[in-house]
């Protein structure tokens, strides 16, 4: 028996939207999801120190504002040598870094892919660098849900020297398959989600959903 027919996603990208739509109408299940933002819903602060703890703060804060169930995801890149960064930090990491600062500003994606390059110039000789794109998702019926779903999805390469591929987004350009000998950025969308951190992420969720059947 299906227990909520709306879910609100704790956040306004489109392309999130879309995704999270069609996984849900792909696996025949009647569940609207409704962006945050059409709820006058403001982002949560994010100040967890994991990919775990930020998607559940974004959800509960969804779920507490709506009275509804809500979905968050949070990605990032970790890189094992640099300690795990930029993980959490991913999409801004070369925001404080004086060197790289004003170069943000113009274009982020770039910039983080050279400090990204620049913070491992001394690690070169031991190849190869290994990185985890990871990706986080949360459920929660209400917002004090005490047994949440979280679905993690790690999708390990290694970084390159420099860019190679023109699709994709962030890092996609640094992060090389040796499997396939690809970069990410040279994969389909198609090709890439059928492997990647967010597509593995997206089928656990549908996975622990049906086992535990609480949708
Ligand atoms: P968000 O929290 O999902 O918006 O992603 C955080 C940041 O992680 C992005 O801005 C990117 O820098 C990085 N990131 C997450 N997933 C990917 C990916 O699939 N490719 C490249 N970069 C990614």
């Amino acid at each position: 028996m299906q227990t909520f027919d709306k879910i609100v996603l704790a956040s306004n990208n489109q392309g999130k939207l879309a995704e999270f739509q069609h996984l849900f109408d792909n696996a025949n299940l009647n569940i609207q999801v409704i962006p945050q933002g059409q709820l006058n819903i403001d982002d949560a602060v994010e100040d967890g120190l994991s990919f775990i703890e930020n998607a559940l703060i974004k959800a509960r804060h969804a779920s507490k504002i709506s009275g509804l169930p809500a979905i968050a995801d949070d990605s990032g890149l970790c890189v094992p040598i640099l300690g795990g960064q930029p993980g959490i930090y991913s999409a801004r990491f070369a925001k404080d870094d004086p060197i790289f600062a004003k170069q943000f500003l113009q274009n982020k994606d770039k910039t983080n892919n050279k400090k990204l390059l620049h913070d491992l110039l001394k690690y070169r000789l031991q190849q190869p660098i290994i990185g985890q794109f990871v990706c986080v998702l949360a459920l929660v019926r209400h917002a004090d849900d005490p047994l949440p779903i979280i679905a993690q999805g790690i999708w390990q390469g290694e970084i390159l020297p420099n860019e190679i591929g023109e699709n994709g987004f962030g890092y996609d350009p640094l992060f090389w398959l040796p499997d396939l000998q690809k970069s990410s950025a040279q994969l389909t969308k198609i090709e890439k989600n059928k492997i990647s951190h967010r597509g593995q992420a997206m089928s656990q969720l549908l996975q622990q959903l049906f086992a535990q059947k609480i949708f």
